[in-house]
């Protein structure tokens, strides 16, 4: 890749060598690669006719929509910055992030433009409806670009140095953060995913062979949200250059998503580690032709041990993997996948040519192999700032290097493990507890559908385990039950001293995170 384009508008149109074939399935609708290019085209030439100019800011604030991939293409082939709005925001939220990055214009779907759209044009920006309840709208995009369609935007000179991207984070932690990156840094990360792909294929032949051997086309369930790096960079993105079929859902839905595998022949599927539980764990999964599914790629979160017995007792065959990641470094910088997944449980994977790790401790003194630290990361994929964060860009970034809030070690092999995020981490009585490992085990227990795990004060220890779980439909089981098999299980003070059983799922975010600030506040002082 040393002489590949450092641009999105060349990385992503040489999708127009995949032409007429089909690109992308959303309801009832089929796109070729050539038809989304052409709209986005269109697009791109409509937005220039209306002033948006290069490092202007275009916010997409839509879900999952045809519009929203043209819309990104359009925008930064004609050098502007897009700005993915996290569309499961309050109204209050999508301003926050439409003005916080500054945005000139704002694509929003009906939904979005009916909750947010006057907040919005109060603060200046120009709305346009990307799919308006009434085609003749004239702030809808198809009012907008008619007098485009068959046109090319004007040529801009795009560099590599040249801001492309500003994505929120999932505000899992506390506020969501504008990460700022270039065309380099993005093209970069497209390539990585790439690479990372080819050497999976090659250190697992015989099971890419059994693939092909069952002669389905390469789909892709898209069923996350393309406003963050899993739907935007992992799928969008790839499978654009890569000339691969998408299926892309509004929202996911385990019963659609099993209808579509069927329908539609997926062949991977890109999941939360929940989506992944719900999908393996369904009803309808083993009455589904899920003969297709060939891959599921697991990440964003902890993998619990519980998917992969799942995986090897249902898709025998897999090809799946996980890999580690944030929207700071543009989608996953280590992974592992096929026989190196099955074969090193727990792990996140190994670094990436492009991305370097270091563990160090709180003073950021390199710590040695084995020890856990916070994971601090370098590379070319890794964003350029935050956006309008000058106290975050501050305790950060240091020397080329960011920390991530994340602690995990490395193996003698060389793998990654996760440990959790170093604002989870439980200290009781001056043991350092990983909330992740806590809910690992009680997720073994089979009436534990989810399980969250908090530190909650203790006026001797510092603060205690606690642990909240919800259960599957039809299964019982007591909180003492619950007590018991983790204690059981693990060493006595990383044991919940208390559970609670939530009769409602867990609240979690658009990436499908537990919100664990939430969790603890809603439970009771005890
Ligand atoms: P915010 O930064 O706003 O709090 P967030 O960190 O959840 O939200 P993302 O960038 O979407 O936002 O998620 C990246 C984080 O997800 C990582 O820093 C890490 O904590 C977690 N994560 C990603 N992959 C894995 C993995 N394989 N295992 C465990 N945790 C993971
Ligand atoms: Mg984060």
């Amino acid at each position: 890749y040393a002489n590949a384009p450092v641009n999105l508008r060349e990385a992503l149109y040489v999708a127009r060598d995949h032409g007429d074939r089909e690109f992308l399935i959303y309801e009832g609708e089929r796109r070729t690669f050539n038809q989304l290019l052409d709209e986005a085209d269109a697009l791109g030439a409509a937005l220039q006719g209306a002033g948006v100019g290069k490092g202007d800011r275009v916010a997409l604030a839509m879900r999952n929509y045809p519009e929203w991939m043209s819309a990104f293409i359009a925008v930064t082939a004609i050098g502007a910055v897009v700005v993915p709005i996290n569309s499961w925001g309050s109204p209050a939220d999508v301003h926050f992030a439409v003005t916080d990055a500054g945005a000139k214009l704002a694509i929003c779907d009906q939904q979005r433009a009916d909750a947010a759209g006057t907040l919005l044009q109060d603060a200046g920006v120009q709305v346009l409806i990307a799919r308006p309840a009434d085609a003749n709208d004239p702030a809808g995009l198809p009012s907008f670009v008619a007098a485009y369609a068959g046109k090319q935007p004007a040529h801009v000179d795009i560099d590599g140095d040249d801001l492309a991207l500003i994505m929120y984070t999932s505000g899992t932690s506390g506020k969501p953060k504008g990460a700022a990156s270039t065309h380099r840094a993005l093209c970069q990360a497209v390539y990585n995913i790439e690479c990372f792909a080819i050497a999976a294929a090659m250190t697992n032949g015989d099971l890419i062979t059994a693939m092909l051997e069952r002669g389905h086309e390469p789909t892709s369930l898209l069923a996350v949200p393309l406003f963050h790096v899993s739907g935007c960079h992992a799928q969008f993105l790839v499978n654009l250059r890569g000339g691969r079929r998408i299926v892309m859902m509004y929202k996911w839905d385990v019963d659609r998503a099993l209808q579509y595998i069927e329908q539609e022949r997926v062949t991977t599927l890109a999941a939360a580690p929940s989506m992944a539980l719900d999908l393996l764990e369904a009803e309808g999964f083993d009455t589904t032709d899920t003969s297709s599914l060939f891959s599921l790629g697991v990440g964003g979160a902890a993998t619990p041990p519980r998917i992969r017995s799942l995986l090897n007792e249902k898709m025998p065959q897999n090809f799946s993997g996980t890999g580690y990641g944030m929207t700071e470094t543009n989608a996953q910088g280590s992974s592992l996948t096929g026989r190196a997944f099955r074969d090193n449980p727990g792990t996140s994977g190994f670094p990436h040519p492009v991305m370097e790790f270091r563990i160090r401790d709180e003073a950021g003194a390199d710590l040695p192999q084995g020890d856990a630290g916070e994971i601090w990361v370098r590379g070319v994929t890794v964003i350029k700032e935050y956006w309008n964060r000058p106290d975050a860009n501050a305790s950060d970034f240091e020397d080329g290097w960011m920390r991530t809030g994340d602690i995990g070690y490395f193996d003698e092999d060389g793998l990654i493990y996760l440990a959790d995020r170093a604002k989870d981490m439980i200290i009781r009585g001056g043991e350092n507890i990983y909330p992740i490992e806590i809910e690992n085990e009680l997720l073994e227990h089979p009436a534990v559908k989810e399980v969250a795990v908090v530190g909650l004060p203790h006026e001797r220890w510092g603060e205690r385990v606690v642990a909240v779980a919800h259960l599957h439909p039809k299964s019982a089981a007591s909180e003492q039950d619950l007590i018991d098999f983790a204690a059981a299980r693990l060493a006595a003070f990383k044991a919940p001293s208390q559970v609670f059983i939530s009769d409602q799922p867990l609240p979690r975010n658009a990436a499908n995170k537990l919100l664990k600030r939430e969790i603890k506040e809603g439970l009771p002082e005890r």
